[in-house]
């Protein structure tokens, strides 16, 4: 007997695969990619770096003068000089201790060693008074100073 051929299989529709109009990923953070703003500054802040690693730790912006002068030399007990860069803030270190005022270079600021957030290397100290005041003295050659605008 002859068969019919029977048209078993008709066609499958091809599911029509569009991309959705935009054509990125739906569901995705609002905020992410490079979006205007993210990197958009007009002048890039320049940051001075930990020498270690290269982190951002603090801005130039940030140096302050105690006693009239931005750069310190002390000997710590074991007579090793460090030259010191007092900085109001720095936002890239991490201070670590507690707080003791033996040996304070400053006097009526106790001090906590500060080390690059990043790396932990040390950087310097954390030196607070009990007023509240407090800043950040950091050993000049572990850092980089920004270049020269
Ligand atoms: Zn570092």
């Amino acid at each position: 007997m002859g068969g019919r051929e029977a048209i078993a299989t008709p066609p499958v529709p091809r599911a029509a695969r569009r991309a959705p109009p935009g054509g990125r990923e739906s569901g995705g953070l609002p905020e992410a990619g490079p979006g205007p703003g993210a990197a958009q500054r007009p002048a890039e802040e320049p940051w001075i770096r930990c020498r270690a690693c290269g982190a951002g730790i603090a801005r130039p912006a940030d140096r302050i003068a105690l006693g009239g002068r931005h750069r310190h030399r002390f000997a710590n007990p074991y007579g090793i000089v460090f030259e010191i860069g007092c900085f109001g803030a720095a936002d890239g270190c991490l201070a670590v201790g507690n707080p003791t005022e033996e040996f304070t270079w400053f006097s009526g600021y106790a001090w906590q060693v500060a080390l690059c957030a990043a790396c932990r290397t040390h950087l310097g100290w954390r030196f607070s008074a009990t007023g509240g005041s407090r800043f950040f003295g950091l050993i000049v050659e572990r850092l980089v100073e920004p270049p020269a605008a």
